[in-house]
């Protein structure tokens, strides 16, 4: 099992650890990969940091960079179909969604390698003839990237992509539970020509991660993945004031007007809340819909989640996977019960599905609830599964005040035929996202992340390569002389 990559090498755990993998669908083990130790971790970050700072990496062009970058986004296309499969099996997604996400991923590379070279820095006017001021980017250094189950590779490669871009070194760790891709894109990585130590991989669980957070030699921490965990990775990296960047969960208000296209904003209303199953930090997993058309969206919502095909990814008449894992469904399962519990009405799922094929699998029926108040825990917290509470408005200004009465501010959206509505409410919300008519899409080229509890920082876009870049003033005095301050 020579899982982890350090300094150019493939190589095991010493302390010959190992933990199973299992495909979502199923329980099965499909495969055993390493575990390091913090032997491990200390010679992932050293790697890393001699690779930063005395290899051949720093001097290269930022346009060879990018090439490197076309190179993996070239190897993700001739590997696309092995990595989707991959990242079905060990998340439970559709095959059809492992794809998206391996073509997403090669978006992303490419976007920053094509970023990589046109980022020159800027010349600054210092309003004077004689001196000549600009602005240079630089690396932060070493990197320590962390990321989630739901979306595996996708997650690292808002990472990986502009750190190396910017000309950093990296260690990255994938989730335990679902490792496998990322040790794939490494091997990429290695055979698109990146040099020893400019790239090692971790694996395991979150002492894995504390111990790279904690090593005094990395300079930055990206992560993504829950509040809890963002929180102590920002008091970890206060030690020593280490950068970080989180990107963390969500609790998403999709908010549907009276004058909403009906038929398309309840055909986006379940996709919003059922893709993946609802393990999207961008889920629209809130409902707030207008007293005029609530009742029948409700009614017509329900039954659409009742006709969901659930099932295994493989199975070509799929139409969402199972949960993650069996301890993931336990919680999810335990918001269905504080949700009744609180008072809420529900309409439909609430169970897992009945029948042999799921008997082994994580999985549970899309679940709608109606009745839902602001102060109720499914409403509040991020359940992260396929469970949708909907709430009900009258006036504009109420549904601006419920989808901004949250912790976090990920993302949101507006359903209306009102243009001038549509600016209105999106200029109100405090997310960082804001759909219009829409739900779900992203673009590479656009900035990612929360307001409040959803983190700090950005990814994608021209913010998600500044953040692995320090900002350097050159200032150069091109006639000087003496300038007689002192006088003696
Ligand atoms: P998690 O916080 O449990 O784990 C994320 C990663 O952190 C894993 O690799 C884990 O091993 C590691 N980890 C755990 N404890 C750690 C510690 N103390 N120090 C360092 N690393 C540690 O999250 P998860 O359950 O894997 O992912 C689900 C969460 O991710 C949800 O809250 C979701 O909203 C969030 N998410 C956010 C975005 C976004 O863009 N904002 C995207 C995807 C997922």
């Amino acid at each position: 099992m020579k899982d982890l990559f350090i300094d150019g090498n493939w190589t095991d755990a010493s302390g010959g650890t190992a933990s199973d993998v299992l495909n979502p669908a199923t329980g099965e083990v499909i495969e055993k990969v390493a575990e390091a130790g913090r032997e491990e971790v200390g010679a992932a970050v050293d790697a890393a940091r001699r690779a930063f700072d005395d290899g051949p990496w720093r001097a290269t062009t930022a346009t060879e960079r990018g090439d490197l970058l076309r190179r993996v986004a070239d190897l993700l296309v001739r590997d696309r179909e092995e990595l989707a499969r991959t990242e079905s099996l060990d998340t439970g997604k559709t095959l059809g969604e492992g794809r998206i996400d391996i073509d997403d991923v090669t978006n992303v590379f490419r976007y920053y390698a094509d970023l990589a070279g046109k980022d020159a820095g800027r010349m600054v006017d210092a309003g004077s003839a004689s001196v000549v001021s600009r602005i240079v980017h630089e690396p932060v250094g070493v990197c320590a990237l962390i990321a989630p189950w739901n979306y595996p590779l996708l997650q690292m490669s808002w990472k990986v992509a502009p750190a190396l871009a910017a000309g950093n070194t990296v260690v990255l760790k994938p989730s335990e539970v679902t490792p496998l891709t990322t040790i794939k894109l490494v091997a990429l990585l290695e055979e698109a020509g990146t040099p020893p130590g400019v790239v090692n991989l971790l694996l395991g669980t979150g002492t894995v991660g504390a111990a790279m957070v904690e090593h005094p030699a990395v300079d930055l921490v990206s992560f993504t993945g829950g509040y809890a965990t963002g929180e102590k990775i920002m008091t970890a990296a206060a030690k020593g004031v280490r950068r970080v960047a989180l990107e963390l969960g969500g609790k998403n208000p999709n908010v549907v007007f009276d004058d909403a296209d009906y038929d398309t904003a309840l055909d986006y209303a379940l996709m919003a809340a059922f893709v993946h199953s609802g393990q999207v930090c961008s889920a629209g997993a809130r409902l707030i819909v207008q007293d005029g058309i609530h009742d029948r969206f409700v009614a017509d919502l329900a039954a659409r989640a009742d006709r969901i095909r659930v099932g295994d990814g493989f199975d070509p008449g799929t139409e969402t996977g199972p949960l993650v894992s069996a301890q993931h469904r336990a919680k999810v399962e335990g918001y269905v019960e504080s949700a009744l519990r609180e008072g809420a009405t529900l309409r439909a799922g609430g169970k897992r599905p009945e029948g042999a094929q799921y008997e082994s699998g994580f999985f549970l029926r899309p679940t709608v609830f109606s009745d839902c108040t602001r102060d109720m825990a499914v409403v509040r917290e991020e359940v992260f599964g396929p469970v949708v509470t909907v709430e009900r408005f009258r006036e504009e200004a109420d549904a601006i005040a419920l989808a901004n009465d949250t912790e976090y501010g990920l993302a949101g959206a507006v359903w209306t035929s009102d243009a001038s509505r549509a600016q209105r409410v999106a200029g109100a919300l405090r997310h960082g996202t804001v759909w219009i008519n829409d739900y779900h899409p992203y673009l590479p080229q656009a900035e990612w992340g929360g307001f409040g509890r959803s983190g700090i920082g950005r990814e994608l876009g021209p913010s998600g390569l500044a953040e692995y870049q320090e900002s350097k003033h050159v200032y150069q005095n091109i006639d000087p002389v003496p300038q007689h301050w002192f006088k003696g």
